[in-house]
């Protein structure tokens, strides 16, 4: 039994026109919001309580804010403590 030429032609065409293997690459990782960079790019075992830029918003310490955020829209947004450290980590000092 004979295809539809039509048929037959898409059958055989590429799955995806112009992909090649260069075209695919992986997604980019974005930055969370409120934080300096993509958590887990820092040093290993260290987290954003150990870190500078990590700051209370309140004598209460519950709420945190990175100082390092790229974007000012997102300053003062609350970041959690326990995440993973990001590039732009800096060793706080301890006394
Ligand atoms: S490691 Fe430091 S600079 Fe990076 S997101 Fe956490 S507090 Fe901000």
């Amino acid at each position: 039994m004979a295809l539809d030429p039509r048929i037959e032609a898409a059958l055989n065409a590429p799955l995806r026109a112009g992909a090649s293997a260069d075209s695919i690459v992986a997604p980019r990782a974005r930055v969370p919001k409120g934080y300096g960079g993509i958590p887990g790019t820092g040093p290993i075992g260290k987290s954003c309580s150990d870190c500078r830029a990590c700051e209370p918003t309140g004598s209460d310490y519950r709420d945190w804010i990175c100082a390092r955020p790229r974007r000012a829209w997102e300053r003062g947004t609350f970041i959690s403590r326990h995440t993973k450290a990001c590039a732009s980590f800096e060793e706080r000092k301890r006394r």
